[in-house]
């Protein structure tokens, strides 16, 4: 099959979470499978072209593409080893792309033209099987960001020659970020205005939506654990207001669990470590602790558990949670090294606390890959008391890693820690979002920490997880099979 992958993320170049490994393994575990696999992507002015491999494709012309009332000229560039398994283009137009961030400016707040960068990064994605020569089978669309994509092959491909079947799949790896704007934003989509009208294919609410106009538009629909599947097409808080449009979806809405890439999530491989190690012997994963500890100043001795943190500081990830107890927690010789970037106003809370208990408690509020491997391998534990978890990567690797994660029972959390309750399980679970049930999951994890024989065993049924891309590719592989029309080439 020729899947062209559609996303505002791809890791390395341009990794906010998630979303960006998932694409880059999701698309590396396709093509090992022999599929032709591209992903489109802005050209983001933050892109180091040298280290990147990003240069402009001389055999495309450069075109105009109209957004709203502005025509923008743009350009592709490939991006990455000529001989990659897995091909990159990259949309270049200035005034939308050239400019640092993703999908936020430095101090967090999102671009206002969101829509302007959505619309052009889709129609560019759109033109290229055409210019490419390329038969497209499945257009495959990342989040709200790349919904548009969709809705320009169901409203113009309609009647342009359609370069391949093109059918549509939408994958939500965060139901809450919608793309929610007035409903005069259907000008700049260059959608007729009936689309934001009720019963138009983005009218939500008086408003434009672009991931209702997604799930009910795409030939396919799906998210990234079967749990997260679940609580979203069954309950409000979970389904954001959209739960009935995932449900009225039918079996054309589904989870599929995401994979953990252990090409580059391995301790026995990983560059980035100062020792390595295996489940067999974990004397490399001490030295990690060790190092992590001089790296980040911290005193923790071999008392109390490591706790280590790495994700985004948002209100999904229960950073709220954390904040209470990490005076207390300190107090009682536990360390903290906690890395992440969001909310200003958490990351100075966070600072406030690592200020109050110098040695105990380190914060980096920075994007630091490097850093974050060291974490995963050097802390006794991962925290990750998630309010909702589409399906979580982090925990992935810190059970890969010999780190049992705490975690709370929701979303893709729920199906890959299992509760450590006698002699199974892989990490600490608890049910509600209150600092107390996190407390006495931590205080679980503490007494079982002290007995080295038992923790040994839990971190190695952890180490034994397997959250493999095949397995996801091979799920993938049948939706796309299951959407494509046998139309003649
Ligand atoms: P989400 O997609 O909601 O952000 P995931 O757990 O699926 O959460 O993926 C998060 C990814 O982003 C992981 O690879 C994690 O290591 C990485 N990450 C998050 N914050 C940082 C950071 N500040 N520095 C380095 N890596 C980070």
């Amino acid at each position: 099959m020729n899947i062209m992958m559609i996303s505002a993320e791809m890791a390395p170049v341009a990794k906010v979470g998630g979303l960006g490994d998932v694409v880059d393994a999701l698309s590396r575990a396709l093509a090992t499978a022999g599929h032709d696999v591209r992903v489109v992507l802005p050209l983001y002015g933050h892109l180091d072209h040298k280290k990147e491999k990003i240069a402009p494709i001389k055999t495309l012309p450069p075109l105009t593409v109209r957004v709203g009332q502005q025509v923008h000229d743009i350009r592709f560039y490939r991006c990455g080893s000529a001989r990659a398994a897995v091909k990159v283009y990259m949309v270049e137009c200035a005034p939308l792309f050239d400019r640092p961030g993703v999908y936020t400016d430095k101090n967090g707040e999102g671009f206002s033209d969101s829509l302007d960068r959505a619309s052009l990064h889709a129609q560019a994605a759109l033109l290229l099987p055409r210019l490419l020569d390329w038969p497209v089978d499945v257009i495959h669309a990342h989040d709200a960001e790349a919904v548009p994509a969709l809705l320009y092959r169901r409203q113009w491909y309609a009647e342009r020659e359609v370069p391949g079947p093109a059918a549509t799949v939408l994958t939500i790896h965060n139901l809450a970020h919608q793309e929610v704007h007035l409903a005069s934003a259907v000008e700049t989509l260059g959608l007729p205005a009936t689309m934001a009208a009720y019963p138009g294919l983005l009218e939500f609410h008086g408003q434009v939506n672009l991931l209702k106009a997604g799930i009910v538009g795409a030939d396919v629909v799906n998210t990234v654990s079967p749990n997260y599947a679940e609580e979203t097409r069954s309950t409000r808080a979970f389904g954001c207001g959209l739960e009935e449009m995932l449900a009225s979806r039918g079996e054309d809405y589904s989870g599929i669990l995401n994979g953990a890439d252990y090409g580059t999530w391995d301790p026995a491989r990983d560059k980035a470590l100062p020792a390595t190690f295996t489940p067999g012997n974990l004397a490399g994963k001490a030295r990690c602790r060790k190092e992590l500890l001089r790296e980040l100043k911290l005193d923790g001795g071999a008392a109390k558990p490591l706790c280590g943190f790495v994700g985004r500081l948002v209100r999904q990830k229960g950073m709220e949670l954390v904040l209470p107890l990490l005076d207390r927690l300190a107090g009682d010789g536990f360390t903290f090294a906690l890395l992440g970037t969001g909310e200003k106003h958490l990351e100075e809370a966070v600072h406030a606390v690592a200020k109050r208990h110098p040695g105990q408690v380190a914060f980096c509020a920075e994007f630091d890959e490097g850093l974050a491997h060291r974490i995963y391998a050097g802390s006794d534990l991962f925290l990750m008391p998630s309010d909702f978890e589409p399906c979580g990567l982090s925990q992935m690797y810190a059970l890969k890693y010999g780190t049992p994660p705490v975690v709370r029972k929701t979303g893709g959390l729920a199906d890959t820690v299992l509760d450590a309750n006698g002699n199974k399980g892989t990490g600490f679970v608890f049910e509600d979002a209150r600092p107390e049930e996190l407390l006495a999951a931590l205080r679980r994890a503490e007494k079982m920490w002290s007995d080295p024989e038992a923790w040994l065993a839990l971190q190695q049924r952890g180490m034994a997880c397997d959250f493999s891309w095949a397995e996801a590719a091979a799920a993938y592989e049948k939706l796309y099979a299951r959407i494509l029309r046998p139309t003649p080439r």
